[in-house]
């Protein structure tokens, strides 16, 4: 039995859709409830997990022809025991807040416009209506009307005006209408800004330099993409090597479903998920169908594509008329966020792009592609942008309003802020990026001004990680409360699967600053009665060049082996100063993570010594695996305050199958196994029934499910991330669940207080 919670928004209040999903439980047997809120239409349905997709998907697909979704996010929780199917009277008490809408897909019939010769938006790229379109990306104030957003520059036509003013009209009081007439236009510039062409001259022209292989600058939603024929392994080598992007996967946009099916396996909610309002990047299996249209350097050595369907009239036209898959990926140098502005775009991808097909309808703040991905069966939002954000997870607790600043890599920030009776609302910015470069940092203190603006809130209180290195941690130095990363992990994963403790958190990540001045990142941590207690770790090691071991698997393997091997480690060949960095501990520091364990063994596996972006070894490491391997290493568990899990054993076994000349897929999938079982083992000391798994670690496909039924089996209950992701991108929303966590128990372990 599992209970799932779907939130609609859109136009399904006052359409006969609270009946509608009443009828559909009823003729399905599925039992729960049904109620408006001002969040949107909720429902819970408990089931068989397959009945319950084949609900999912029939609510969204079989809806009442006047009610249209514009977003739609759902969990599987707890089942609570429902014996029957009702619609709850909606919840009218405490305080409403506006909701600023994420962009839309487009919908079904603005497509069908912009393809007929006869319809008046015939091929035109702006089209929208009150069912889709931007939104997020073009408000600048609320109320979210014409005037409140980056569209009041544009009049608009007699034709427009009566659709924007008639109550039986698709378009009545759509705020981004428009038309050929007085609409935005396409452009398409060279690479010094000169006109080449407009309208839909522009795009065909752009359609023929992707075909002749080149790299053409898209402004798009939420900003650029560079775009190139996914299939020309030449262009998309000058992409990479002009990008300076050396192997990070690579995202496709494919003109449509089919295209989906021909190139990946699409299973049923991988489908609803492509085919969203959200529209996102899903991650799926590839098959062979894709070898002839997906160039090789796309994905180097991964199993796996990122795919997206066309979610603007203006990708559709795109793709109607290119009529296979492009790369698709995000227009901005490396490490910086996406570029939204035509002019900078043209500074800044000038020696990057080809051409740049731009338009005049200014982007108000940047959307990046979310990346979806099913996994057991679930969705995991990997990372929460364009079609999400801003929209909120909602906690069922009190809170006055806060400020989340986030983590330093794939941050977002967040704005907690007091909803319904006893619930708070927390609203998650889109992906903001590393905070690495001058850029990424501008835009992280822009976003946070933005959304205290959008929502006219003076948060109360602020909440930082306690790595006081990190620039958004620096950013508000002085004041209010800073949360242990891992600490944050957790509790972004409790809350988001509703659950208030007892549990016992296992947050695997590749490092985070730690209470006791090592470098934290293997932790299993008990949170209960307000307090989180480290109960647990994987054993310490020395970690040469702090900085440099991030990069380079290869340092990290010294530092393992020199931990359990001391000087006899060195073998002939192995880089002296390295050696003497560890020996006397100049430049390095202990981490207890379990990111670092990956790398390590990557690295001495032969599969990757140095890595070109983070995560890099660990998805080798992933993807050598042999399924058909089941055994593990062993390792020891020491009875201390806090237990240390030992993996010295696994190691030195490790060494032994090197030696033998066992295969790295073989070794790879031991490795994995033995992680299961550690956390089985710790599990069963600690002897919480609750284990929620979070951080990077943990979004490691094998990792997570073969974890999840290892504890299954030995009668634990399992829970990981489903609408935030597992990695720093989730630690805004997990800054302020902590706080809220210790808050109402009083107990302030973990949280260093800085106000005095
Ligand atoms: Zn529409
Ligand atoms: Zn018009
Ligand atoms: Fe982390």
């Amino acid at each position: 039995m599992n209970r799932i919670r779907i939130i609609i928004r859109g136009a399904v209040q006052g359409v006969g859709f609270r009946p509608y999903v009443y009828r559909l439980a009823e003729k399905m047997h599925v039992k729960g409830w049904v109620s408006n809120s001002p969040q949107g239409v909720l429902i819970e349905a408990e089931g068989p997990k397959p009945l319950l997709d084949e609900f999912l998907i029939r609510v969204q697909n079989d809806r009442p022809p006047r009610a249209s979704i514009h977003s739609l996010e759902f969990s599987f929780l707890d089942p609570q025991g429902f014996t029957n199917f009702e619609i709850k009277p909606s919840k009218t008490t405490g305080i409403r807040t506006a909701f600023v809408l994420p962009d839309i897909a487009t919908c079904a019939d603005c497509v069908t416009e912009i393809f007929n010769p006869t319809d008046r938006r015939y091929h035109y790229p702006f089209t929208s209506c009150t069912n889709c379109g931007p939104r997020f990306t073009i408000i600048e104030n609320l109320p979210y009307d014409r005037a409140n957003t980056t569209m009041r520059e544009f009049a608009m036509c007699e034709a427009c005006r009566e659709e924007y003013e008639n109550p039986l009209d698709r378009r009545f009081h759509a705020q981004p209408v428009a038309c050929h007439q007085c609409g935005p236009q396409l452009e398409l510039w060279d690479e010094q800004g000169r006109v080449l062409a407009g309208r839909h001259g522009a795009l065909l022209g752009a359609v023929r330099l992707i075909q002749a292989g080149g790299i053409v600058a898209v402004k798009g939603l939420g900003g650029f993409h560079l775009i190139v024929d996914a299939a020309n392994e030449k262009a998309v080598m000058r992409l990479r090597h002009r990008k300076a992007r050396e192997e990070k996967p690579l995202a496709v946009m494919v003109p449509g479903i089919q295209w989906a099916h021909e190139l990946c396996a699409v299973e049923a909610l991988a489908e609803r998920a492509l085919l969203s309002p959200e529209a996102p990047i899903v991650l799926l299996e590839r098959s062979a169908g894709a070898r002839p249209f997906v160039a090789p350097s796309i994905a180097p050595n991964n199993p796996c594509l990122g795919i997206m369907l066309p979610s603007t009239p203006l990708h559709h036209l795109l793709m109607k008329e290119m009529d296979r898959p492009v790369v698709a990926t995000s227009g901005n140098r490396s490490g910086d966020p996406l570029l939204r502005d035509e002019r900078i775009a043209l500074q800044q991808l000038g020696d990057i792009a080809d051409a740049f097909l731009v338009h005049n309808r200014p982007i108000r703040r940047h959307a990046d592609d979310s990346i979806v991905r099913i996994l057991l069966g679930r969705e995991q939002v990997l990372r929460r942008a364009r079609g999400y954000a801003p929209l909120p997870i909602t906690l069922r607790q009190s809170s006055s309003s806060q400020l989340a600043v986030g983590a330093h890599l794939k941050n977002t920030v967040a704005l907690a802020v007091p909803a319904e009776a006893r619930e708070t609302n927390v609203f998650i910015s889109q992906h903001i990026g590393d905070l690495e470069t001058d850029a990424a940092f501008s835009t992280f203190t822009e976003t946070i001004d933005d959304m205290q603006h959008l929502y006219r809130v003076q948060p109360t209180g602020i909440l930082s990680d306690l790595n006081p290195d990190y620039l958004s941690s620096q950013f508000v130095e002085g004041y209010g409360d800073r949360i242990q990363h891992h600490c944050a992990h957790v509790a972004s994963c409790m809350a988001e699967n509703a659950l208030d403790g007892p549990v016992l958190g296992v947050a695997w990540d590749s490092m985070g600053y730690g209470l006791d001045g090592t470098i934290w990142g293997g932790e299993f941590l008990l949170a209960r009665d307000g307090a989180f207690k480290r109960v647990a770790h994987l054993r310490t090691f020395p970690l040469p060049g702090s900085d440099a071991a991030a990069r380079r698997p290869r340092h990290t393997a010294a530092g393992v082996l020199f931990e359990i091997l001391g000087e006899q480690a060195w073998r002939a060949g192995d880089p002296p100063l390295l050696a003497q960095m560890l020996k006397q501990g100049i430049r390095s520091s202990r981490t207890s993570s379990a990111g670092k364990l990956f790398d390590a063994v990557a690295s001495l596996t032969g599969l990757r010594h140095e890595t070109t972006f983070e995560g890099q070894a660990a998805m080798d490491l992933e993807f050598a695996i042999d399924p058909s391997v089941g055994d593990s290493y062993p390792f020891a568990i020491q009875n201390d305050d806090p237990r240390i899990v030992d993996w010295e054993p696994m190691l030195l076994r490790i060494l032994d199958d090197l030696d033998r000349g066992a295969p790295a897929g073989v070794i790879a999938a031991r490795f994995h196994n033995t992680l299961a079982e550690i956390i089985v083992s710790v599990a069963t000391t600690i002897g919480e029934p609750k284990i929620v798994l979070t951080g990077d670690c943990f979004q490691n496909r094998y990792l997570t499910e073969r974890t999840v039924r290892r504890l299954g089996e030995t009668g634990f209950r399992p829970y990981w991330h489903q609408r935030v992701p597992p990695n720093d991108g989730g630690i805004a929303l997990g800054q302020v669940a902590a706080a809220l966590l210790m808050e109402t128990k009083k107990a302030k372990l973990l949280r260093v207080s800085n106000d005095g």
